[in-house]
């Protein structure tokens, strides 16, 4: 009477482990797929993100902008007027999408930094 064997040598597998060339494509396939429709959503994200803390930027210096009109009763001559240690302690924010400087328009607002949205 012959004793069932444990290992799985000599049977579908012919005793080898791992995988076979066609299931490591059908791995690195999936992968790539996967990556593709994964990356670009997170390449959108990220200039999104970008774009908002530009946002919140604009806002911050347009509202400084206002209370140094109500503390000074006189408007700012420049950007540089706002940079205080009470309203920006480390100093005047740059736009995070291109790293280009805010400045004040004639009425004492920042203006220019509407990116393009993404589709
Ligand atoms: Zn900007």
């Amino acid at each position: 009477m012959a004793m069932p064997t444990l290992c799985c040598r000599g049977g579908k597998n012919g005793g080898r482990t791992g995988l076979s060339l066609l299931e490591l494509l059908m791995v690195v396939t999936i992968i790539g797929l996967l990556a593709s429709l994964i990356l670009p959503r997170a390449a959108f994200h990220t200039l999104s993100a970008k774009e908002r803390v530009c946002r919140k930027n604009v806002l911050s210096i347009n509202q400084a902008a206002e209370r140094f009109f109500l503390e000074n009763a006189a408007h700012p001559s420049t950007i540089a007027d706002l940079n205080t240690v009470d309203q920006f302690p480390q100093g005047i924010p740059a736009c995070p999408v291109d790293g280009s400087a805010y400045s004040l328009n004639a009425v004492f607002r920042v203006d220019g930094h509407q990116h393009d949205e993404a589709p």
